[in-house]
């Protein structure tokens, strides 16, 4: 028996959330303002894995919507931090470094 996996798509770069994939999103506009995504960085974690929630890796961009992706603005939590994305955010393609 073999189980299909089905990762959720991105709203934002529109590719499945799977292990080791970054959103290629880079730039989300905050009440007007554009800002650079915060990374995922190693947040006190021993070893490093992919987000818990979008699967990026570390150093990548969390997908639309994940809980661990902070607000470059606040610098809390994106999903809650009341900012939010004010308009949909801009990609900028290519600029993830594979
Ligand atoms: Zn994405
Ligand atoms: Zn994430
Ligand atoms: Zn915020």
């Amino acid at each position: 028996m073999s189980e299909t996996i089905e990762y959720p798509v991105c709203e934002y770069c529109s590719q499945e959330r799977k292990p080791g994939v970054s959103c290629t999103v880079m730039k989300i506009t905050i009440q007007g303002q554009e800002h650079d995504r915060v990374p995922y960085a190693n947040e006190r974690r021993p070893e490093p894995h992919d987000c818990h929630d979008c699967n990026t890796p570390l150093g990548g961009i969390h997908h639309a919507n994940c809980d661990m992706e902070r607000c470059p603005k606040c610098g809390t939590q994106f999903i809650t931090c009341g900012c939010g994305p004010g308009e949909l955010p801009v990609a900028t393609e290519g600029k993830y470094p594979e």
